[in-house]
């Protein structure tokens, strides 16, 4: 498998409790590589525009107000796999149902409070990492 990157956010309820580290110490740890790395407020319009794959979901609102709540933390993971490995990392949507020592088992509240996001094929990684970093910005 070749040397992939992956789009990544770190969401409002763990940079509210301080875990931008703790998560970041996680992909590390898995052989991922920050190779850019921002805190922003994101606004109601990017955070439709980001999930309008989810727009007609009954959840879809929730997630939006959710999003712009808090600053986030956009991120390029760089590494072998590294779009299934964050996967891997980050756990299951709902982290009742994450594995031991994932970031969502260890960290996330509910369902929608998840701690992270992270891209789910080289296409949406592509074009996510497109939507919030320019070229330069990324560092590899
Ligand atoms: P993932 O983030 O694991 O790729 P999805 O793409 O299915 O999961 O959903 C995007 C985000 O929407 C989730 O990470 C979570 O924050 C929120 N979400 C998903 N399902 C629900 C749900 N049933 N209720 C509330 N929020 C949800
Ligand atoms: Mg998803």
């Amino acid at each position: 498998m070749a040397v992939q990157r992956t789009f990544s956010i770190i969401k409002p309820d763990a940079t509210k409790r301080n875990l931008t580290g703790a998560i970041t110490a996680k992909f590390e740890e898995a052989g991922l590589r920050v190779v850019a790395s921002k805190r922003i407020r994101m606004t109601m319009e990017q955070a439709q525009t980001f999930y309008a794959v989810h727009k007609d979901r009954p959840f879809f609102g929730e997630l939006c107000e959710f999003m712009i709540s808090e600053p986030i933390v956009v991120q390029v993971l760089e590494g072998e796999d590294a779009i299934a490995k964050n996967r891997e990392v980050m756990g299951a949507t709902n982290p009742a149902d994450a594995a031991e020592g994932t970031i969502r088992k260890e960290f996330a509240l509910s369902i929608g409070e998840n701690s992270v996001h992270g891209s789910d094929g080289p296409d949406t990684a592509a074009e996510e990492i497109a939507y919030f970093f320019s070229g330069l910005e990324i560092v590899g």
